[in-house]
């Protein structure tokens, strides 16, 4: 009787011990690719207390990725280094190598999600720039650290871990290029930096951020209604370039030196950072007028932050300046480079504008 009993507390035993722990194999676990870019996240200090003045973009992926052994519980993940910069000298070359590599990757059936590891300054760019190039409905997320890892509290071991999570989470399918840091989830499109050195500086102002991750579960409780990834018109896979787009940021005393300046640079594009909607300061206009009349593409953005640029001004549809939208300036600008890839008609380029 004792017997028996024992043998059946030692069963329940060991079905809790499995259900809680669930003991998985590798074969069992999704595949996850880790692409480095450099940042923070791979930034290397003196001290530990030392939070600037670093060098990021100093230590290789697979350090990265053996600095947090418990990636292995959740995923069978490999490393691969693209770039080991700090992300204020991003290029569209990285970017070109990024996307195409994304792709490639994506279309291996064993290949799960994608994981971007990137420093925090420009991350924003890239995740717009992949949300509409990658042509998958995989995971691909953005991480970055606001600590380098040499750091007491570094914040890169525990938003890597999430970032693999996320990537390896169905829930995460066709949900667009994804931000992961601080145990929250923000889509690219609407995703911006917002402070120089606080670690909860992503944040989609007054659109909203995703989802939250916790204890490592992602959850979800929006998504963009703009178009991304698999359903994107733009294709980088057989280019080698990207046209010049510029941004020009008004300010009070603006004039058409830095807009000339630009055309005469070879713009195809000019973002104009204007103020309030749009605005632009009256000695600078003419600059966009004739820039519009040679070709460049002139996109009204807004240095406020948040709110649209719309058509609100009779004088600049008749100037033929297209409107950006609720895209940052920084935004518009990755938007206005692959538009012109494709055309240099202005009703489609609005029209992407409108759907993007
Ligand atoms: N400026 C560096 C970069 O963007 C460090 C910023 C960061 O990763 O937080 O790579």
């Amino acid at each position: 009787m004792l017997r028996k009993s024992l043998i059946v507390s030692l069963a329940i035993g060991a079905i809790i011990l499995n259900s809680s722990y669930s003991i998985v194999s590798a074969a069992d676990l999704p595949e996850v690719k880790i692409l480095a870019t450099g940042g923070t996240i791979a930034g290397s200090a003196p001290s530990n207390t030392q939070m600037t003045g670093y060098k990021a973009g100093a230590l290789g992926v697979e350090t990265l990725i053996n600095a947090v052994p418990e990636l292995k519980n959740i995923a069978v993940v490999s490393g691969e280094q693209i770039s080991n910069i700090g992300s204020q000298d991003m290029t569209d070359d990285v970017w070109l190598k990024l996307a195409k590599r994304c792709n490639e990757l994506l279309s291996d059936p064993d290949v799960k999600g994608i994981v971007i590891t990137h420093g925090t300054d420009t991350l924003e760019e890239t995740a717009y720039f992949l949300n509409l190039t990658v042509k998958s409905d995989k995971p691909v997320v953005l991480v970055g650290a606001m600590r380098p890892a040499t750091a007491i509290s570094a914040d890169g071991p525990v938003n890597l871990l999430n970032a693999v999570k996320l990537a390896a989470s169905p829930k995460a399918v066709g949900k667009g290029v994804l931000v992961a840091l601080n145990d929250e989830i923000n889509g690219a499109r609407d995703v911006t930096k917002t402070n120089t050195s606080n670690v909860s500086t992503f944040k989609s102002p007054e659109l909203g951020f995703l989802g939250y991750i916790t204890d490592g579960e992602p959850y979800f409780y929006r998504e963009t209604t703009r178009k991304h990834t698999k359903e994107s018109e733009f294709d980088v896979d057989n280019l080698a370039k990207l046209p010049r787009v510029d941004i020009i940021y008004t300010h009070e005393n603006d004039d058409r030196v830095l807009i000339d300046a630009s055309v005469n640079a070879g713009a195809k594009g000019i973002i104009y950072a204007g103020s309030g909607m749009g605005s632009i300061h009256k000695d600078a206009e003419p600059g966009l007028v004739d820039a519009q009349k040679k070709g460049v593409v002139v996109v009204r953005s807004s240095r406020v932050g948040n709110g649209m640029v719309v058509a609100n001004s009779e004088q600049y549809t008749k100037e033929h300046f297209l409107n950006g939208d609720t895209l940052n300036p920084q935004k518009a600008r990755i938007l206005l480079q692959l538009a012109l890839t494709k055309t240099n008609d202005l009703n489609e380029i609005q029209r992407m504008f409108d759907e993007y």
